[in-house]
């Protein structure tokens, strides 16, 4: 179908002084209007980076980009940085997740939504403060018409979040990218934050992606997810889908080392041995095999060899066989 954002092939590399950082290696995934795709991973997997390329933001000095990024039928890669930032705050917006980077400490909570309303609509001071209100309103801001004149410092984590979350959707964004927007937040103020998105996504209908290394986050906001390891995707699926019959080692692994939310004892969590490989010179065949309990079960040591392939639908890339991957999920990983 027409995805309302098409990611095709994407590669990202940086030169480094130690050499080439292959950060994102053959990504491909689509988005629909109205939905949210949560990409899960590790540090250093290619989640902020895919990101980053989708919204314009890499140096082209010591980055080089390759595939293709459609945004409601409009080709991203190489368009000219003009063209993007038109784009960047209107058609397309970005949560992060330190409220104290992305917002000024020396201007109002109310002028720094104000701003880019005037800027991208063209509305006047009057209106564009009105605006904020109503904006700092609908993220639940209490006496948001006096609120508005404050400085950030002057606001909590949790409402600084909230006041973020305003000024990235002021302009009605057709695309939200939120990288790792509660990560900083206590559970309960967490829970609220990820309950407003999903609010206002109903809303104003936004496409959504939620960046996160945390299945957690995704568990009730995402409706489709991608799991990425090493700058690739490993697997993809419906949330519902992954969470109940995941399908990759490395998604397991990341299931294991999840709190149980209702678990009566402080049950250990069991993290994935080792570490990811270097994006210097990532491993040959299965990125993930030099960490994989399961390798032996792959018939001729195909998965130091052979790059596994990602499914377009729903699947995994990995070289275990479909039955293996069901019966081992649920004889030794699912969660009793
Ligand atoms: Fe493990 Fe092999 Fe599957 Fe990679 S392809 S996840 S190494 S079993
Ligand atoms: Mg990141």
């Amino acid at each position: 179908g027409d995805a309302f954002l098409s990611v095709r092939d994407l590669y990202v590399r940086f030169a480094t002084e130690d050499g080439v950082v292959k950060a994102v290696d053959g990504l491909s995934f689509d988005l629909e209007r109205g939905r949210t795709l949560g990409i899960v991973g590790e540090s250093g997997s290619g989640k902020s980076v895919t990101n980053l390329a989708v919204l314009g933001l890499h140096d082209p000095r010591n980055t080089e980009i390759r595939g293709e990024i459609v945004l409601d039928g409009q080709e991203l890669t190489g368009a000219p940085e003009r063209a993007l930032e038109k784009l960047r705050g209107n058609k397309m917006a970005m949560i992060f997740q330190d409220s104290l980077t992305a917002l000024s400490p020396y201007y109002t909570v109310g002028r720094q939504i104000a701003e880019p309303y005037r800027k991208h609509t063209g509305a006047s001071k009057r209106e564009a403060w009105g605006r904020a209100v109503e904006m700092l309103e609908k993220v639940g801001i209490p006496n948001a018409k006096l609120r508005v004149r404050d400085y950030p410092h002057q606001f909590s984590g949790g409402m600084r979040q909230r006041a973020m979350i305003a000024m990235a959707l002021v302009c009605d964004p057709d695309l939200l990218i939120a990288d790792e927007p509660t990560t900083a937040l206590d559970v309960t103020v967490q829970a609220q934050i990820l309950d407003l998105l999903k609010d206002l996504q109903q809303e104003f209908g936004s496409a959504i992606i939620l960046i996160t290394h945390d299945l957690g986050v995704v568990a009730n906001t995402a409706d489709d997810l991608l799991v990425m390891y090493a700058g690739r995707a490993v697997e993809r699926g419906t949330v519902r889908e992954v969470l109940r019959a995941p399908q990759h080692p490395y998604t397991w692994g990341l299931l294991g080392s999840m709190p149980r939310l209702n678990s009566a004892v402080d049950e250990p969590l069991s993290p994935i041995p080792g570490a990811p490989p270097s994006l210097l010179s990532p491993p040959p065949g299965c990125p993930f095999h030099p960490r994989c309990a399961h390798t032996q079960e792959v018939d001729g040591g195909r998965c130091a060899t052979e790059r596994p392939s990602l499914p377009y639908g729903r699947g995994a890339a990995c070289h275990l066989a479909a039955d293996r991957k069901r019966t081992i999920f649920i004889e030794q990983i699912k969660p009793r």
